[in-house]
């Protein structure tokens, strides 16, 4: 069996944590730090995507424009090019966007609408649990 994204959601819930794009670095790093999470979702006009901002973006922030940045809207260092999933995509897929983009965190969309986000911990959570299924029906049938 395949788990995908719909099943993940299904355990896991659909919350998502969104900011707008004018929210500072600073603002936005208390939030990931609040919700002890590493990203954030920047949506904009009728909770469009345009963004994604992640803890690793903090980093390269203020390596690369000092602590200045902490001020500025997280607009100018956010990433833009989001890649998103859908409820249908397998966890296969999502190990494969992940490893290849170099990013942990995925937000689902169905319709243009954000339903969810799947992070690098939900995957490998899922993954045994597969490896476990697997493992269970090799059993079975070699009883059986
Ligand atoms: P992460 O490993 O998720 O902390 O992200 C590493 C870098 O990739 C950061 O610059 C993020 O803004 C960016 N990033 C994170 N998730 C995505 C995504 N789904 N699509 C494109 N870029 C992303």
């Amino acid at each position: 069996m395949s788990i995908i994204v719909k099943n993940m959601l299904d355990a896991k819930g659909r919350d998502v944590v969104t900011v707008t794009p004018e929210k500072t670095v600073l603002e936005v790093a208390a939030v990931l730090n609040e919700k002890r999470i590493g990203a954030v979702v920047v949506t904009g006009v009728e909770g469009r995507v345009t963004g994604i901002f992640t803890e690793r973006d903090v980093v390269r922030a203020l390596a690369t424009k000092g602590a200045a940045v902490l001020e500025q809207p997280i607009s100018s260092v956010m990433t833009v090019t989001v890649q998103r999933c859908r409820e249908e995509t397998t966890v296969n897929q999502l190990m494969e966007m992940m490893s290849s983009g170099r990013f942990r965190h995925v937000p689902v969309e169905e319709g243009g609408q954000l339903v969810g986000i799947i992070s690098i911990g939900d995957v490998v959570k899922s993954r045994i649990r597969e490896v476990e299924l697997e493992a269970e029906q090799i059993k079975a049938y070699i009883a059986g």
